[in-house]
Formats: C-alpha cells, structure tokens, sequence
C-alpha cells in the first residue's frame, strides 16, 4: 500500500517514520523544498515534493497541515488524486472539515490522531509518537465502511488505539479534554503573569516545580495551534468554559463560605472521577 503525506511537519513526519518502519512505500508532499529536501535526507520519507501531482498514485493520503490550511489543501489535491483513494486528515476539529471534504471526495474519512509533543517541523518529528495514544475516525452515514476498515488497519499498524464517533462528538469531547485545558492552562500561566509585587513574582518563578509543570505545559504551547483550537472548535470549547467558569464560581463561593465539608466534598469527587478520564 502506498500512503501520501501532505504536510511534513511534527505529526506528518511521524507518520511518515511509522509506516516507513512497516515497510510502507511513503510520499511525501510539503510546502517548502527545505522540508522535502529533509525528511528525503532522514530517510523520513520514499519520495519528497513541493507538487501534490506526487500522491496520484498514492492508495491512501493523511492531511497534515495546519488546521486552517487542512481544507484548501484537500481542494488542491483532489483532482489528482485516483477514484480509488481514501483520504483522511489529521486535524484536532472536525465537525467543519468533515462537513466541508466529505462532499468533494465521498472516499474522505476525517481523522484525529491524539498524540503530540511542543515542538513543530519536520524536526520534531519522531518515532513511536502514537504507540498507544487514541486515533479517533468520524466518519459520516455517507462514508464508505471499507474506508474506514483500511484507515483501521493502518491504525492497527501505528499501534494507536481505535476510536469511531460523529465529527460533533468528537469535538465536543475533544473541547473538554484538550481544547479546555488549554484555555485553563494559559490562563493559569497569564494569572501568576499578572501578579504586580515583582518580590512574590520572583520568587513564584523560583520555586515553581512539578506541579506548575505539570498544570501549565499545554498553556505554554504553539500559540498558533491553540488560536485554530478556538477558531475551529468555537461553539464547543465556549460550551465547556461555561462549564469550567460554573465550577470556578462554585469553588469560589464555597472557600468564601469557609464551607469546609463541602470542599472536602468535591474534592473527594473529583479524585474519585480523574481515573475514568486517564
Ligand atoms: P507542524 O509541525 O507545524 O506541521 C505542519 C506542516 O504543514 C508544516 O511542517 C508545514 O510544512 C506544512 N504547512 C504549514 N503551513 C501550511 C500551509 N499553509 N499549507 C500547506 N502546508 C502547510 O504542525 P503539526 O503539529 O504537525 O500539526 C499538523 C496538523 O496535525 C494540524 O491540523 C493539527 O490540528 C493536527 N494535530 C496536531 C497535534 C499536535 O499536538 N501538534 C496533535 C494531533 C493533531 P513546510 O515545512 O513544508 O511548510
């Protein structure tokens, strides 16, 4: 099988090392012939070039651009693309891409392969990146079930673990454990920012560890992918931070209140429901 990259960046490229590993024949196509001329020197890819006329004979192609570009790039592929050709997209939003491919080549099944690093390019490309992370297909009523059976199987080969849902699902689901975190995340970091006694700054920055760590590495971030989270995943990610800022004011009001038991309680509750979501 012969699978078409568009878009050789940190998630393409890793693609492209993972089926290249199972012996896959990989081509490659990005924007500039810098990258090309990388991931051809890394061995990353088979074939490498700046013109989609590359994957006309590609049997199934991953669209790996950034989120804004996933849609033009589909347009300016199609028409060279054989009839016989699943395509599928990496993108972290899918209700609208779906809604927008799917009628421009009825072989399209939207993806979204839930790993990632910080890092961007084909420099960051790595090996072993979806090795038991989620891989979450949303096909529509319309979509071919064999698409979906071959995208499965080179799922399987990535070792990533197979989800199927409807692209509003999914980016609902998406806006809660993904989108939403990025949101609190950069807030947290924009809070402790803000602090105006420069001595108590000072000495945050001094002795923030693990826990900062831990709680502001997806707020500290591409910026880039976190605008396109919002813009393309809009209504549902406002959907959980109203859902966030109820919480906040809760808490709020129970500390104010000294309401010590019902503290006690929800965080009980919490500790108790973390583990179903990890
Ligand atoms: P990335 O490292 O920046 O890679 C994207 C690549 O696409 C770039 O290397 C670039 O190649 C090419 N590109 C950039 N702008 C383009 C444009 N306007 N038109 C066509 N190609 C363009 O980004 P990424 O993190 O791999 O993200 C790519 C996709 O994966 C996004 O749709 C994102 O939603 C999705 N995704 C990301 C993550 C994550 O954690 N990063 C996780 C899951 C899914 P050149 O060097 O040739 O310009």
């Amino acid at each position: 099988m012969k699978i078409g990259i568009v878009g050789l960046g940190l998630i393409g490229g890793s693609l492209a090392i993972a089926f290249r590993e199972k012996g896959l024949e990989v081509l490659g196509v990005s924007r500039k012939a810098t990258t090309c001329e990388t991931a051809l020197a890394k061995g990353i890819v088979t074939r490498a070039s700046t013109e989609m006329g590359l994957l006309q004979t590609a049997d199934v192609v991953f669209l790996c651009a950034p989120i804004k570009a996933i849609v033009p790039t589909a347009q300016a592929l199609i028409p060279h693309l054989k009839p016989t050709t699943i395509l599928t997209d990496v993108a972290s939003v899918k209700g609208e891409i779906v809604q927008a491919i799917a009628p421009l080549w009825p072989n399209f099944v939207g993806g979204h392969p839930m790993a990632g690093t910080a890092e961007q390019g084909i420099d960051a490309a790595i090996p072993g990146l979806f090795i038991d992370a989620p891989y979450v297909v949303t096909p529509t009523p319309e979509t071919p079930p064999d698409a979906v059976e071959t995208l499965k199987g080179l799922i399987a080969l990535l070792q990533s673990r197979f989800y199927c849902c409807a692209p509003q699902i999914h980016d609902q689901a998406v806006a809660w454990i993904s989108h939403l975190p990025v949101y609190v995340s950069a807030s947290l970091i924009a809070a402790c920012g803000s602090e105006t006694n420069s001595e108590i700054l000072q000495m945050a920055q001094a002795i923030a560890s693990s826990g900062f760590r831990d709680t502001s590495r997806v707020g500290g971030g591409n910026p880039e992918l976190g605008l396109m989270m919002a813009q393309g995943n809009r209504q549902a990610l406002l959907n959980s931070l109203a859902g966030y800022r109820a919480q906040l004011d809760q808490a709020i009001a129970l500390i104010e209140q000294e309401d010590w038991e019902a503290i006690a309680n929800l965080l009980a509750t919490t500790q108790q429901q973390r583990p179903s979501f990890l």
